[in-house]
């Protein structure tokens, strides 16, 4: 990759007009691979242009034109698996496994969107009065965009493009500028793909360049994923300009640990879901709330699983976890642990001040796991987005229930029992958007919207599976009347 990154404008590679360089940096090694421009306003404005252009065309191509070029881009990113996925890994620093898991569920939305033709079907009736009938249809939007976070930078971007391109809109995406390599390597296989120019753009950046798009008038969406704080910004900005947003946000994710629970399963699915990508997933497991027996029991597992668990760099043989995405972020996360002890929790494992041989700059955190957190402090709200595990008690599954509701995220929350009753009520009460019964990382599959709710999630319409295709298109109805006699004339 050459030093410094481009946008896709237009069908065109184009270099930004900016002096402002970010340096993209391999956590693994605190090295810099290349650099990313954060791009100014003006080439915001460009790239709108040129959607706007391209739009005039791209919705009157049918639907099943349109898809075939996702056919090809499908075909792609399977053939560039292995060079996407190491990409990943290094600019984000999880295990090469978990990037070709991240890459996999990317792919699955370009299948689901594939469907477009049956999926924007509208419906219809005929009579709804004496020889009238009508029809409700789904046109696209126009020019939509989505801006990205560092923790799945091949997933996301798919959970919004493909539904957007294939629904006839053109879309523009603004990745993240922490990990912006994944994304300038799919484009290229999106130009390979062969889509017009200005019906797909990249325009990386940082403030500047969100802020351009969400007040230029012709965008008629934004799609955005990352923290709350950021969220809300986005969503209120967008809406104020009067556009749809869709703004997934940061999470706390609470797991009922049930005395019946197979504790072996249990633990393992939970070191998995608590450690893996390094803790840095909105779907972590970050609070386990445990019941009577399996109090100790769960402890002293998840204590093993967190100890033994291999860290160092994602490309190397073995390992099981890679580091944070950067120092600031090693720092914040060393810190609340810290702030954890003093609150009172117990630190069972501590993974803070340690290195990895070899690559003694990266930014590693071990696996924490912190216990007796007190339910009501500063660690059992505050979103690490790390590899720390909070353990909190309950006596009864009532009170763990309430632990699991008393709290402003909502985007999972999961239980581990063998008990039917207990796993229908935990389902039917728990506060957000999406529930696991003994899964650890409950996220939904392509064809499901990703539902979070509460303090995870702006808007209505989640991305995803149907939501998405709802989302990106405008219903029209249509009321027609041809009078019989008129027929007579032919
Ligand atoms: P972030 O909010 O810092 O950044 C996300 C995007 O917003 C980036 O593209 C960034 O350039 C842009 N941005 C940042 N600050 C901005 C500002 N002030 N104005 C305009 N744009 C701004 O998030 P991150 O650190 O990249 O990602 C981690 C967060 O994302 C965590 O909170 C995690 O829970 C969340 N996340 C949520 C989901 C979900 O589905 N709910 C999925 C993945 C990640």
């Amino acid at each position: 990759m050459s030093n410094q990154l481009l946008n896709f404008i237009g069908g065109t590679w184009t270099r930004s007009s900016t002096s402002l360089y970010l340096d993209v940096i391999n956590p693994a090694t605190a090295q810099a691979m290349t650099t990313v421009p954060l791009s100014p306003g003006a080439e915001v404005d460009a790239a709108v242009n040129k959607a706007a252009e391209a739009f005039v065309e791209w919705r009157r191509t049918p639907a099943g034109e349109r898809i075939q070029y996702l056919f090809k881009l499908k075909g792609l990113m399977e053939e560039h698996r292995d060079e996407l996925a190491r990409i990943i890994t290094n600019e984000c620093g999880k295990t090469y496994n978990e990037s070709i898991g991240e890459l996999q569920r990317g792919i699955e939305n370009v299948e689901v969107a594939c469907g477009i033709p049956m999926l924007m079907q509208g419906y219809n009736n005929e009579d709804i009065a004496r020889g009238i009938d009508e029809h409700m249809i789904r046109q696209p939007l126009g020019v939509v965009a989505a801006i990205t976070p560092f923790n799945f930078p091949a997933m996301i971007p798919f959970w919004f493009l493909p539904y957007a391109v294939a629904t006839g809109n053109c879309f523009i995406l603004k990745p993240s500028e922490k990990v912006p390599m994944a994304s300038q390597r799919a484009f290229e296989l999106i130009e390979q793909a062969g889509f017009p120019p200005g019906v797909l753009q990249l325009v990386n950046g940082g403030k500047e360049t969100v802020d351009a798009l969400l007040d230029h008038p012709a965008v008629r969406a934004i799609s955005f994923v990352g923290s709350t704080p950021v969220a809300k910004y986005i969503y209120s900005r967008a809406t104020a300009n009067g556009k749809r947003a869709q703004c997934q946000g940061g999470a706390k994710n609470p797991v009922v640990v049930m005395p019946d629970a197979d504790m072996d399963m249990t633990t393992r699915i939970m070191a998995d879901s608590a450690f893996g990508c390094a803790g840095q997933r909105c779907l972590a497991a970050s609070v386990a709330i445990t019941i009577g027996s399996a109090q100790d029991a769960f402890i002293e597992r998840i204590a093993d699983a967190a100890a033994s668990r291999k860290v160092g760099y994602g490309l190397d043989d073995g390992i099981e976890m890679g580091p944070v995405i950067d120092s600031n972020s090693k720092t914040r996360i060393e810190g609340l642990i810290g702030q954890g002890a003093e609150e009172g929790a117990k630190l069972v494992v501590d993974g803070r001040n340690k290195t990895v041989n070899g690559y003694e700059d990266g930014y590693f955190v071990f696996p924490t796991v912190l216990d007796h957190v007190p339910p009501k402090g500063e660690i059992a709200k505050t979103e690490i987005f790390g590899p720390v595990l909070s353990v909190m008690r309950a006596g009864d599954v009532d009170e763990a229930i309430q632990m699991v509701n008393d709290r402003t995220f909502g985007n999972m929350a999961c239980i581990f029992t063998s008990s039917g009753a207990a796993a229908r009520k935990f389902r039917y009460e728990a506060d957000a958007g999406n529930i696991g019964v003994n899964i650890g990382v409950a996220a939904p599959i392509a064809y499901f919207p990703f539902s979070g709710w509460n303090e995870s999630f702006f808007g209505d319409l989640h991305g995803q599976g149907h939501h998405s295709v709802e989302f990106y298109t405008q219903t029209k109805v249509v009321i027609e009347r041809w009078p019989r006699e008129w027929s007579r004339q032919f």
